[in-house]
């Protein structure tokens, strides 16, 4: 992670399929390329951001949740108050499908600008079938345009207020009627459940992503999060493309991520925005042999930011990562969060010309501003579609 190849004077290739066919010094690249047209750009170009973990369907900001929070009442008096998790799916529940859509286009168009070509996208805030099918409907429906749009079926994201004192036959609910449903509209690529003392025990969870797994989803797992639980492990064992959050993870949790091929997604906006001091133990991660990415968790509770430079930011000043790696972190390894890491995430032939140029002369000036938008242009698929003029130019 830590090793970046950087070139300059370095000119990319696209062919007529939208995938790279060349990237290297410019007069290599020029020979090569015959009758080409020529876009002239300055500044660094990155791989399109990949932002492998959000909750970017919803309708309301929960701002009133954030006041609460600010004069120190607790997650259980927010909740009491009509805030919460569940507030966004009685939201989500009678918004009309339109509207859903049109807000969710605005934002993911806002995502774009900050330079994702890429982003996951989970439902959670129905609980229902029927508004579960609404959400992820919703992220079919975006994904015609930009940036390019992977879904997660969440439907065990909390437990509904109808059914709270029984979360078994909600469980069951979850893999009788609802991953069925999802899978015959075929609106969903990941199952993924909230494993967290309280919301999902990690019996819970395996019996969902087991289901899952049987209908052909790719796994994911929110795990360990608040407290260690054996999710990280649970992931591990049952082959999942990632475990996301981890900032309470145990050693053995460490051990069983760094043995396989999960990728462990990190979220320090999330903890940053709640004002917990507790972030995932990204350095031992790495340092044990763990892929690390890094996504925003873009949600109105918790996380409602969408600039993954700001994200790969925290990832250097509160996780300690090295710029390269927190580079790696929203590129590649993201991919492969999202089982793109074929495809998408590096500037290869073969790989989706998926490009973020950034205002900057040196590339360790991503993860260093911060509170500035530096995305000049984006490109997916060798089209251009996000450009914006002007100077700026922070250095010396
Ligand atoms: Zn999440």
């Amino acid at each position: 992670m830590a090793e970046l190849g950087v070139l300059s004077d370095a000119a990319v290739l696209i062919g007529g399929d939208g995938r790279i066919a060349a990237v290297g010094p410019l007069e290599d690249v020029r020979r090569s390329a015959g009758a080409a047209n020529v876009v002239e750009v300055s500044g660094v170009l990155f791989p399109g951001f990949v932002d492998c973990h959000t909750h970017a369907i919803f309708g309301a900001p929960r701002l009133a949740d954030h006041e609460r929070r600010a004069r120190g009442e607790t997650y259980q008096a927010i909740a009491a108050a009509g805030g919460g998790i569940l507030s966004s799916v009685r939201d989500v529940r009678e918004r009309d499908g339109s509207a859903l859509l049109e807000a969710t286009r605005r934002r993911l168009r806002v995502m774009l600008a900050h330079g994702t070509t890429t982003v996951e996208v989970k439902s959670g805030y129905g609980l229902a079938t029927e508004a579960e099918l609404k959400q992820l409907e919703v992220a079919r429906a975006v994904a015609n345009g930009r940036p390019d749009v992977i879904a997660t079926f969440l439907g065990a994201h909390e437990v509904p207020e109808e059914v709270r004192s029984n979360r078994d036959a909600y469980v069951d609910a979850v893999i009788q009627e609802m991953l069925p449903a999802v899978r015959r509209q075929n609106v969903a690529r990941f199952c993924d459940v909230f494993c967290e003392p309280g919301v999902f025990t990690t019996a819970q969870a395996r019996r969902v992503l087991e289901s899952a797994r049987a209908l052909g989803f790719g796994l994911k797992l929110h795990a360990d999060e608040l407290e260690p639980s054996g999710g990280a492990e649970l992931a591990a064992a049952l082959g999942a493309v990632s475990a996301d959050h981890l900032a309470a993870i145990s050693e053995s949790g460490i051990r069983a991520l760094a043995a396989s091929e999960t990728v462990a997604v990190l979220l320090p906006g999330t903890m940053l925005f709640l004002g917990r001091p507790a972030q995932a133990p990204a350095r031992k991660l790495i340092d044990d042999g763990a892929a690390v990415a890094l996504a925003t968790d873009f949600n109105p509770g918790s996380s409602p930011g969408l600039s993954l430079p700001l994200v790969a930011m925290l990832g250097v000043s509160q996780l300690r990562m090295r710029p390269a790696e927190a580079i790696a972190a929203i590129t590649v390894n993201a991919a492969a969060a999202v089982g793109e890491a074929g495809t998408r995430g590096q500037i290869a032939p073969g790989f989706r010309a998926d490009l973020t140029l950034v205002a900057a002369r040196d590339w360790r000036e991503l993860p260093y501003w911060y509170g500035v938008n530096l995305v000049r242009g984006v490109w997916i698929g060798g089209a251009a579609c996000h450009s914006l003029e002007g100077p700026l130019d922070l250095t010396d």
